[in-house]
């Protein structure tokens, strides 16, 4: 199964994309955690994408594309993945659709995470508290909502015409969100097993 999870930061995409990944046995591939591991490594990605992470603003398509490309072509990604945090612009949608026509494969379903935006807020700030997340401080969330209304929302308007999106209800518990999801995708792989 291939899947995308998507909402604003804040929306608990981290967490339930662990879930499916434990469930549906398909690794998360997740752009803000692989750019964290290459700060934190100082690494020359890592140098490169410090300062952007740190203010909340994107990292260039083109790096991106190059990391989630290599990292798709790995082995343990073969029969699946969940990818979280990415496709984040509409020229992203544009890079992945591309690497999976030359792959010849399709996604399954895009979840998207609805949250209202005092929530999300609430949650970032417990977050940067809890786990020092240099990123989650009141400037740097403010900056990050607003960087994704402007350029990730438009990517949500790219693929609802596909029939693939999957609108969860995110407000609640981490249960019962993960409860929405998997009722969104077991349907899905009874369809694979069927063909
Ligand atoms: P996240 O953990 O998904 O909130 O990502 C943390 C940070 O990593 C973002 O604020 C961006 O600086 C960078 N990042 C993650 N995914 C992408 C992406 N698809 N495109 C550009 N930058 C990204």
């Amino acid at each position: 199964m291939r899947l995308l999870i998507m909402g604003a930061p804040g929306s608990g995409k981290g967490t339930q994309a662990a879930a499916v990944s434990e469930r549906y046995h398909i690794p998360t591939i997740s752009t803000g955690d692989m750019f964290r591991a290459a700060v934190r490594s100082e690494s020359p990605l890592g140098r490169e994408v410090k300062a952007l992470l740190d203010s909340g603003s994107l990292v260039p398509d083109e790096i991106t594309d190059a990391v989630v490309v290599a990292r798709l072509s790995e082995p343990d990604a073969a029969e699946g993945w969940i990818l979280d945090g990415y496709p984040r612009t509409t020229n992203q949608v544009a890079a992945l659709d591309t690497y999976l026509a030359t792959q010849g494969k399709q996604l399954d379903g895009v979840l998207l995470l609805d949250v209202p935006q005092e929530q999300l807020l609430e949650r970032m700030l417990l977050r940067g508290q809890h786990e020092g997340r240099s990123d989650d401080n009141l400037e740097t969330v403010t900056h990050r909502l607003a960087v994704y209304h402007e350029q990730t929302e438009p990517v949500i308007s790219q693929y609802a015409p596909r029939g693939i999106l999957h609108l969860i209800d995110g407000s609640g518990t981490i249960a019962e969100t993960g409860a929405r999801i998997v009722a969104a995708l077991d349907p899905l792989t009874v369809a694979d097993v069927d063909g």
